[in-house]
């Protein structure tokens, strides 16, 4: 079965449409690159497959079942969404960022757990950051802060992993690590990963799929090879010259 399954999805801020027509499904393994001009509705999209936004029209399956039906805590154990930017009010260690992940299992009478923190030490391993532990969030580069907060979205020990723009400020040592990462996940941990990115080399290179969007709704679903070609993107960006777009890919 789908992990998610996006049937003619459609929403408007206001009245103004900013997701139409896109249809798409998420399965177990897949590694999904999301692709398209700023305001095309990506990061729109994101939010209502994790159920943050509920569609105008059509519909987000999570499992089979409307994800807007689901309760938070069960929704947070399925689907993890690591946004673009983060607010951090307090300086939390490294540690205490990724426990946060463990909210959804933890009943608000009572505390973490050793089995929580044993768990957020594996996660700690599986990313490669045990070193920074006990380092301030604030404290860390951009690439360790944003490899921390994956880490606390795989605290939460989801089935969907959604992340936008994750590697927008990184130095492309840290872009490889966070493929790398993700492939990983989809491949041998079985998750579905969909990723918002514009770093469409990278994309090229990990992404099994891909849904590429124009604005005002999707260009095309389908194998990565595919979307992200030099015609699909020169027509999701509006470039007039798509051999150029080809031309970049292949030196990248
Ligand atoms: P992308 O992630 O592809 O840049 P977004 O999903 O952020 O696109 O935005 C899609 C469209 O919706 C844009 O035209 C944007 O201005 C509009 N939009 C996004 N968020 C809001 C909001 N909270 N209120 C009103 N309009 C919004």
């Amino acid at each position: 079965m789908a992990l998610i399954r996006a049937k003619n999805l459609k929403f408007s801020y206001n009245g103004v449409p900013a997701v139409a027509g896109v249809d798409f499904e998420l399965l177990e393994k897949d590694f999904l690159a999301v692709i398209g001009p700023n305001g095309s509705g990506k990061s729109t999209l994101l939010r209502l497959i994790s159920g943050v936004l509920e569609p105008s029209e059509g519909l987000v399956e999570l499992l089979g079942r409307d994800v807007r039906s689901y309760p938070k805590t069960e929704l947070a154990r399925l689907v993890a969404y690591v946004p673009s930017e983060f607010y951090l009010p307090y300086d939390f260690s490294v540690f205490e960022i990724i426990m946060m992940g463990r909210s959804p299992y933890v009943a608000w009478w009572r505390n973490y757990s050793a089995a929580d923190a044993a768990r957020v030490g594996e996660v700690l391993s599986e990313v490669g950051i045990d070193k920074l532990r006990d380092r301030g969030i604030n404290s860390l580069s951009s690439g360790e802060r944003q490899l921390a907060f994956i880490a606390q979205a795989l605290a939460q020990d989801p089935k969907v992993l959604l992340l936008d723009e994750p590697t927008s400020h990184l130095d492309i040592n840290y872009k490889l690590q966070v493929f790398d990462l993700l492939s990983r996940l989809a491949g041998a941990g079985g998750l579905g990963v969909a990723v918002v990115s514009h770093d469409l080399a990278l994309m090229a290179a990990y992404a099994g799929k891909s849904l590429v969007l124009k604005k005002g709704g999707g260009l095309f679903y389908g194998p990565a090879k595919e979307g992200l070609s030099g015609a699909n993107i020169a027509a999701a960006y509006g470039i007039s010259d798509p051999a150029s777009v080809t031309r970049l890919l292949k030196i990248l």
